[in-house]
């Protein structure tokens, strides 16, 4: 072998090896992904220069990656058929390092020049060869997990080797081949290959890794699968290992459209998210400008939970040239498109990005800014053209996306793509905003709701009672979070949106009665007019602190009575709002009796009769319990359930009397 020249590491790399070689580290498993990116480009590039018709060496070589292992000798072996290196290559690319991911590193690892004068260790860690325990030291306790968030190339070998050699033939013909070796510290050495070994070699580059002692797992054929199924599943190139191809799943998102069946897509689909079913739906974007990128996105067929268990369980996966970046990237896209699953591919982003760099990345941003717009026209699009699907996708997944309101930039765009239940469907069916809008009464300024736990509930709601008359079109939302939507999106086409709650009396005034009004009951006696004040003073008085305050209504027909916010806020608003204050107390409201209801009349009755009269004050709280349950509250359960036994044993009492009688 000719004399074999040695170089020392740029200063910077040499700090950077420092610590590596130093320091235990979670994320070890990453100098794989380094190298096999690091071949995959070697790969890339020759196929560009095939494409353009130079002349290459061994040009009948497959391009390819192979892992092996010499057990025996504890040594990994990646060989590439790339377009290799020459001589002063592996001088220049193996003895500096990379400005971008070196200086964040050095930061966080808290060797850099800034940390310099703060922290004595860091200092070492600069230093030649005693200073280097010392810095490792420092970067052992403090840095424990950043390698895995950085990558940092090449060197990233020397967290698992003790020794590594680069042995590379460079494309050109008849250029020689080389041989690079280092321990890690210090320096390396290049030499000319020759001999046996040189006649052997063939295009491309060898990176013979010993294992450290402590990195024996990574001879383990497992092992290195596991990890090559992981962060390089998709190099474009095959990857083998010890004769069997690893990566066989193909980089759908980097396929024409056109060119990639259903079949493929739920195939894809099933190996990302191990879901036994297809998806509901498929979103792939191959964009070039602002950014380039490629995405493949999933609708799932299923809802998730993204409240309980898998609060964190969302984020599109982030490759920068088929290589993994970050799984669950969160960035990516905002949460209320949290049910996409799927990969994003760029070119345009280093591999050694960080976790903390990528959260203030433009190109990031970039990116999401257009997978919201894509994700967004393709709804609409599916809206449109299949309103049943959209109708399946609004039930498995609108629970999350309606939190769009929270996205104010976007309203024209999410408000259409709302749902709600109506109480023209009472079926149950789904209707868009723009649907209401087309069949509400002309003259109609408002988009009426209410807000009720559930469809049965909403449609006994005493509020309804006076739009049913009028026919106008209430909205029914039955999920909390849609009157926090409506109330941030505030109008639609000029409609504002009203809670029925808050219709007063001469709200309906102008719009006419379409079914007949309830038979309205015999005027009261003068009798009865003189005792009502009274009467709502007892009325009062037996109620007590459980309202704010008791008044007569204009808004009711059939029912007896209802329950209203003193400040307009609505039940179901007051309830979310509680929830989020932690309140447990119920809130008071106003209660507004119908005085031509038959039980009131009664009441009444029952009140000039005898004022004082046990049973009034017993029928009043069951009457107020059952009032309460419509507008979603119980104060008094056990009360409740106590009363109506009673009222039921008196009431059987009564017939048994009679029976006898
Ligand atoms: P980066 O890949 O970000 O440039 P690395 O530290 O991973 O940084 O690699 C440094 C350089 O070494 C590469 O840019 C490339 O020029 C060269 N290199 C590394 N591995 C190979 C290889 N297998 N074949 C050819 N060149 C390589
Ligand atoms: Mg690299």
């Amino acid at each position: 072998m000719a004399k074999a020249k040695t170089h020392t590491f740029q200063a910077e790399t040499q700090k950077v090896l420092n610590i590596l070689t130093h320091s235990l580290y979670t994320n070890r498993e990453i100098f794989l992904r380094e190298l096999l990116s690091n071949a995959s480009d070697a790969l890339e590039k020759l196929r560009f220069l095939q494409s353009r018709g130079e002349a290459i060496r061994d040009s009948g070589l497959p391009l390819e990656i192979r892992i092996s292992v010499r057990k025996e000798e504890g040594i990994v072996q990646i060989a590439d058929t790339g377009l290799g290196m020459t001589g002063q290559e592996l001088i220049d690319n193996l003895g500096t390092i990379a400005k971008s991911g070196s200086e964040e590193f050095m930061k966080a690892a808290g060797g850099s020049d800034a940390g310099k004068e703060a922290a004595p260790e860091s200092e070492a860690a600069a230093g030649e060869s005693e200073g280097e325990a010392a810095g490792a030291q420092a970067a052992g306790s403090s840095t424990a997990d950043i390698i895995g968030r950085f990558g940092i190339g090449f060197y990233s070998v020397f967290m698992v080797a003790d020794l590594v050699e680069v042995i590379s033939v460079p494309v050109t013909e008849g250029a020689p081949a080389h041989i690079w070796r280092s321990e890690g510290s210090g320096g390396f050495s290049v030499s000319v290959l020759e001999g046996e070994d040189a006649a052997s070699c063939r295009r491309g580059t060898i990176i013979r890794a010993t294992m450290k002692e402590d990195a024996k797992e990574f001879l383990e054929k497992s092992r290195l699968q596991s990890v090559i199924r992981l962060h390089s599943n998709f190099l474009p190139f095959p990857v083998f290992l010890e004769d069997e191809r690893i990566n066989t799943t193909p980089a759908l998102w980097r396929e024409p459209k056109f060119s990639v069946t259903q079949e493929r897509y739920t195939d894809f689909y099933q190996y990302l998210t191990y879901d036994d079913s297809p998806p509901l739906d498929v979103i792939h974007l191959s964009v070039d400008a602002p950014v380039q990128f490629n995405a493949l996105m999933f609708i799932p067929a299923s809802a998730q939970d993204y409240a309980g268990m898998q609060r964190d369980a969302w984020g599109l996966d982030l490759y920068a040239r088929r290589v993994l970046i970050e799984r669950g990237n969160k960035e990516l896209a905002p949460q209320y498109l949290a049910f996409l699953k799927g990969v994003v591919d760029t070119e345009d982003l280093p591999l050694n990005i960080s976790r903390e760099t990528l959260q203030e990345n433009v190109l990031v941003r970039k990116i999401s800014q257009t997978i919201v717009k894509q994700a967004l026209h393709h709804l609409e699009k599916l809206a449109a053209s299949d309103s049943g699907k959209y109708e399946t996708f609004w039930n498995l997944h609108g629970k999350l996306f309606k939190f769009a309101f929270s996205d104010y930039a976007r309203h024209d765009r999410v408000a259409p793509l709302l749902r709600f239940s109506s109480s023209a469907s009472d079926a149950g069916g789904l209707i868009s905003l723009d649907t209401y809008l087309e069949r509400c009464k002309p003259g109609q300024k408002e988009i009426w709701h209410l807000a009720a736990p559930s469809l049965e509930a909403a449609r006994i709601n005493p509020h309804m009672e006076r739009f049913r008359r009028k026919g106008i079109e209430v909205l029914y939302l039955l999920d909390p979070v849609d009157e926090l939507a409506l109330e941030a999106i505030g109008s639609y086409r000029e409609h504002r949106f009203k809670s029925v709650e808050q219709a007063d009396g001469k709200a309906l005034e102008g719009f006419a009665d379409v079914c007949e009004a309830a038979e309205s009951a015999a005027a009261m006696n003068d009798d009865e007019k003189a005792a009502l004040e009274t009467f709502l003073e007892k009325i009062r008085e037996i109620l007590g602190n459980r309202i704010k305050e008791v008044r007569l209504s204009d808004r009711l027909a059939d029912s007896v009575a209802v329950l209203v916010s003193p400040d307009g806020v609505s039940s179901s608003m007051e309830k979310l709002m509680r929830v989020m204050q932690h309140k447990e107390e119920i809130p008071l409201k106003i209660l507004e009796m119908n005085p031509d209801h038959p039980f009131m009349r009664a009441l009444l009755r029952m009140y000039i009769h005898t004022p004082d009269n046990p049973l009034l004050a017993e029928l009043l709280l069951g009457m107020f319990d059952n009032v309460q349950l419509l507008d979603g509250y119980l104060a008094e359960p056990y009360g409740m359930a106590d009363r109506n036994l009673k009222f039921m044993s008196k009431a059987l009492g009564w017939y048994a009397d009679l029976a006898r009688a």
